[in-house]
């Protein structure tokens, strides 16, 4: 009964307060940590977000529409442009000069 069992920081030997799981591509690291180095630790890492662990495409959809959707309004905008551009004169990007020189 005397024993008790002390879970202590891995890495500055004072008493822990939370045990952190660290994943690598090895496996599984338990790793038990005071609060300083809790936040340490937590202070440079992100959180991905729980109940979604499988979609990954998801977090790659969420991401590309961002990426998509720009392009697309000001590729949208443009390709209209350069076939007001297109339908005037055949140079497309020297569009302003043609105009001046037919008209
Ligand atoms: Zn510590």
């Amino acid at each position: 009964m005397a024993e008790k069992t002390i879970v202590v920081c891995d890495v500055c030997g004072k008493p822990a307060t939370e045990t952190v799981t660290i994943k690598v591509a090895r496996g599984n690291y338990a790793k038990d940590l005071c609060t300083a180095h809790v936040t340490e630790l937590v202070a440079g890492a992100r959180r991905p977000r729980p109940g979604r662990p499988r979609k990954m495409t998801g977090e790659a959809s969420a991401a590309a529409p961002k990426r998509r959707g720009r392009p697309r309004k000001t590729g949208g905008r443009k390709s209209t442009g350069r076939k007001r551009t297109a339908t005037r004169g055949t140079a497309q990007a020297s569009g302003s000069p043609a105009r001046s020189a037919k008209k």
